[in-house]
């Protein structure tokens, strides 16, 4: 790990050693950042030497843990122009392993977890995270122990059985799995990656960030719509502007950052208008968009000033405009998108239609996964006539 220098935390600032596995700050829970000696590889790497590297999220190993990755090809996904809308961009995140934006996460952390040489990982989930999660330490012969609700996706609880992982259905709500995991990983050894509990899944989430300046040939767009549960994918970007930014290879321009949620599930977007520096815990959260159904994000103080400093704004969809944006999304780009991606274009309409953008402006809409997940709950949708949303109340964390 030569090129992780230290952690640091995101509140108190302490530098923490990176030689052995870390959770969040002791002194104050603080979500920790890892970083890196840049002013160094600033003098040997340069972007330009990047066209020569693998097209995966790995390319920018220069900015990541010096570890031999757990690869299973994530990362470096299309910038799809919009068949609708000039100056709009579609990342398309579904074409990840796994199917979703979870899998540059998971890659990361489950790389570091095999050079620390920990042996048994646990997550409680309710999605995709489980299944990235399931693959990565398959493939990296590690044991994963998930706890799901009984009602999760099937697509989620199916891969993560193929994957060999120890599923255990809990009859409860997603904040039972996380007691669960909580009260048992000391005694069972288990090393818990919850998102932001643990700081390396974030590092994989920020390659986001560079995928966009170098797609773009190092151009920040005006804008970038994130589908935000935890926000970490957000928090991630931001993070690698600021590193591009000492390495020269952007300048100090930056796009305004969007977040989007659910209204059934909003509470970055609730804390935003109100103008605070934390969000609430959300009760009774109902979506069906599975990846949105964060009642409180751990990195919400993170997050908020983000969108603060960028100039952004968080914005609301209904899980009636959601599934509309993705039928819309299906059949005029050709786009099967998860329910979390079609609610950037309905905060993206919203935003044309306030003139928070303009059509010259030059926007990326974030589509996080692939709707292939999602097909009980679209089915369901369809029988019922009516958006087959979850009742999940109690998400303590961004699965
Ligand atoms: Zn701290």
């Amino acid at each position: 790990m030569s090129r992780t220098t230290y952690l640091e935390c995101t509140k108190c600032g302490a530098h923490i050693d990176a030689d052995h596995p870390q959770t969040v700050c002791p002194n104050d829970g603080g979500v920790l950042y890892v970083r890196y000696s840049l002013k160094n590889i600033k003098k040997d790497f340069n972007r330009g030497s990047l066209a020569s590297l693998p097209a995966t999220m790995w390319r920018y190993a220069e900015v990541l843990p010096d570890a031999p990755p757990v690869s299973l090809g994530e990362g470096f996904t299309p910038m799809l122009p919009s068949r609708e809308f000039s100056n709009v961009f579609i990342k398309e995140e579904g074409l990840n392993p796994t199917g979703s934006f979870k899998a540059r996460g998971m890659s990361v952390a489950v790389t570091m977890a095999k050079a620390y040489r920990l042996k048994k990982l646990a997550a409680p989930s309710a999605g995709n995270a489980a299944s990235a999660l399931a693959a990565y330490a398959a493939a990296a012969g590690i044991e994963a122990h998930i706890f799901m609700p009984r009602d999760v996706p099937m697509a989620n609880r199916v891969e993560c059985e193929s994957y060999g992982a120890r599923v255990t259905l809990v009859d409860g709500l997603i904040s039972d799995c996380a007691r669960m995991v909580a009260e048992r990983k000391e005694k069972e050894g288990w090393f818990d990656v919850s998102t932001l509990k643990e700081p390396f899944r974030l590092e994989g989430k920020k390659t986001m960030g560079y995928e966009v300046a170098e797609q773009f040939d190092w151009k920040v767009p005006q804008g970038i719509i994130y589908p935000t549960g935890g926000g970490v994918g957000l928090i991630g970007m931001w993070k690698a502007f600021e590193e591009m930014e000492t390495l020269g290879w952007i300048g100090s321009e930056r796009p305004k950052m969007v977040v989007v949620q659910s209204s059934g599930c909003a509470p970055i977007v609730k804390a935003w208008n109100e103008g605070g520096l934390t969000s609430d815990f959300w009760p009774d959260a109902t979506t069906l968009a599975a990846g949105l159904r964060v009642p409180k994000a751990y990195g919400d103080y993170l997050i908020l000033d983000i969108l603060k400093q960028s100039g952004g704004i968080a914005v609301a969809a209904t899980d009636a405009e959601i599934m509309e944006a993705f039928h819309h999304w299906a059949r005029v780009e050709g786009i099967f998108a998860a329910p979390e991606g079609a609610a950037s274009l309905v905060a993206y309409r919203k935003l044309r239609a306030q003139g928070f953008f303009s059509a010259e402006d030059r926007v990326v809409l974030f589509n996080t996964g692939s709707g292939l997940k999602y097909l009980d709950v679209l089915e369901k949708q369809k029988k019922s006539g009516t958006p087959a949303a979850r009742q999940i109340g109690g998400i303590i964390g961004p699965y």
